[in-house]
This record gives structure tokens, sequence and C-alpha cells, in this order.
């Protein structure tokens, strides 16, 4: 499943190829990919003649800020963007737009691929947009959780796309500090390892880099939270934020069927600490490491490194 570096390693890619460019049309060869609105036809009327402003990443969520030819004239070009919103203003608070917005949600297995119009179907593609040049955006979904939602102007994408709500702070944002982690996690009796994959302590770790950042602070997956240090609970806040930033920095994972915008692998599995690699040696003390299930997902740890 795509975590958060994953997200936005598609969302940089996205960034660099998508912008300015207008939406000519589209279509969606699976209904109930869209979200909202109820029906196909409004989703693909709303996001014609509109223009990819710039995306943004809130958790696992991809959102595209939509504008208009006429008004992307009336600003000009790089007027409008925001940079790398997410990482650099730290707001967890999407705000309405005049000119509405595009969600999407990789959810399992989905995949934004930008493609020509003439490249084959993938068996599992779901929705098609349409650029100038023959370009497309293409949506492709082997398990079908996958979703896309049109916000249109006006409303606030909370109220559209209501997992929003839910979600904690950005890691790397202001908020995520270590006095809201402890205050989080202290005189809980629930091991670390559900807590860090809760997505309203903290927005877009996933079974990945929940393994690698316990592995990093040296704590056993399955400690309760109650029993933490202060001095652990900071040392993982530290390593959460750092494997996030290793991962990006490697263009996420390749794990699972991960690709970005381009349709490549990422490279962080090669450097993964212990994530899938129960039997294989420990990186720091060559101990067999091992594997355990918590919540019915697989956690991976060094039995030596990690108390
Ligand atoms: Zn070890």
């Amino acid at each position: 499943m795509p975590e958060l570096p994953e997200v936005e390693t598609v969302r940089q890619g996205l960034n660099q190829l998508t912008l300015g460019q207008e939406i000519l049309g589209g279509d969606v060869l699976l209904a109930r990919t869209i979200a909202h609105p109820l029906f196909v036809e409004d989703f693909l009327t709303g996001l014609k003649g509109k223009t990819l402003a710039q995306w943004h990443r809130r958790g696992k969520y991809l959102l595209a800020e939509l504008d208009d030819l006429q008004r992307a004239g009336e600003i000009g070009q790089g007027g409008l963007g925001m940079g790398d919103w997410a990482l650099k203003t730290h707001s967890s608070k999407l705000k309405t737009n005049p000119i509405g917005w595009l969600g999407v949600h990789l959810r399992m297995t989905g995949q934004l691929l930008w493609v020509d119009q003439d490249t084959p179907l993938q068996i599992h593609t779901r929705v098609r947009l349409f650029f100038a040049g023959n370009r497309e955006l293409r949506f492709v979904d082997q398990r079908t959780f996958g979703q896309m939602w049109w916000v249109p102007p006006l409303s606030n994408p909370q109220e559209i796309i209501t997992g929003l709500k839910l979600l904690g702070p950005e890691p790397f944002s202001a908020e995520f500090n270590l006095e809201y982690f402890v205050s989080k996690l202290e005189r809980r009796q629930r091991p670390i390892k559900t807590a860090l994959l809760d997505q309203s302590i903290v927005a877009g770790v996933g079974n990945i880099y929940a393994d690698e950042a316990l592995f990093k602070a040296g704590i056993r997956p399955e400690t309760l939270c109650a029993n933490l240090s202060r001095q652990q609970i900071e040392r993982l806040h530290e390593a959460v934020i750092q494997v996030l930033q290793a991962a990006i920095a490697a263009g996420g994972t390749t794990f699972s069927n991960f690709l970005n915008v381009q349709g490549i692998n990422g490279n962080y599995a090669g450097v993964a600490w212990v994530y899938n690699r129960a039997g294989q040696p420990c990186r720091v003390c060559s101990t067999p490491l091992e594997r355990l299930k918590l919540a019915g997902r697989s956690s991976h740890f060094c039995p030596q490194c990690q108390e």
C-alpha cells in the first residue's frame, strides 16, 4: 500500500509534468472509483476545461488545485502554485478554491500514470483524463479500492472528502511536535505499532515506515505506549520524520506495486532496515530479523536492537 513517501513521490512527479495543463475530457471505466459526485457525468463535466494549478498532499490523499485558463491568464503562471505546500508550509488545513479541486486516494494498489493516450490500456485501468498533445493522466487500480473526487467550486474539500477530517497532523508540520506526540501516547494501553498506524495521531505512516521507525528508535512493535519512556518517545518522534524523509529521497519504495507517475519503481526497499526482511540478518548486529502479527498486520523487528 502506498504510504506518505510514495504519495509524495507521485505528487512531485505530477507537479513536474502536469501543471498548467487543461483537462479536455475523460473516460470513467469503473464508476465506483468516483466517490463524488454521485454521477460520473458530473465528475467529468466538472473537470472539463479546468487546468491543474498545483498538486498537494494531505496524509495519503493527493489534491489538485484546479484553475481555469482565464484566471490563470490574469494571475500569470507561477503565481498560482504554493510550491511544496504540504512539506513547507506545514498546514494541515485545506482551503476552499473558487475553481474547485480534484482529489485522489491510491488506497491499496492505485497508480496514477502520465502516459500517451495511445499507450495500450492496462487491464485495471479505471479512469482516464485527457490533455492536449495526446497526453493522459491514467488511474490504474487492480484492487479497486482507489477513489477520485471532484470538489466543486467554493466547497471545502473536507466536506466532500470526509476522510480528510479524520487525519492528524502532517509529520513534517510544527503541529507534530514532541509534546503533541507524548500527549497521544502516554497512558495508552495499546501497542506502539498500532498507534503509529493510526492516521488520527500522525497522517501518512503505514506498515513499512512504522516498522522502520521503530527499528531506528530501538523499540519493539508490541510495546505498550504507556510503557514507553519519554526518551523513547523522543527517539521515535525523530525516527518517524527521518525515515519518511529518507524514503522520499529514495523516490518511495519498490514494495508492492508502487510506481511513480512515469511508471518507475522507487528505491527504498533496497535500503530498508527491517521491513519484509524476516529471517535476514540485521544490518546493524547481524541477528536474524523476526516477524510478528499485530492487529492483523505483519511487524518486522530485530530482537537484539529493539527492546
Ligand atoms: Zn539488530
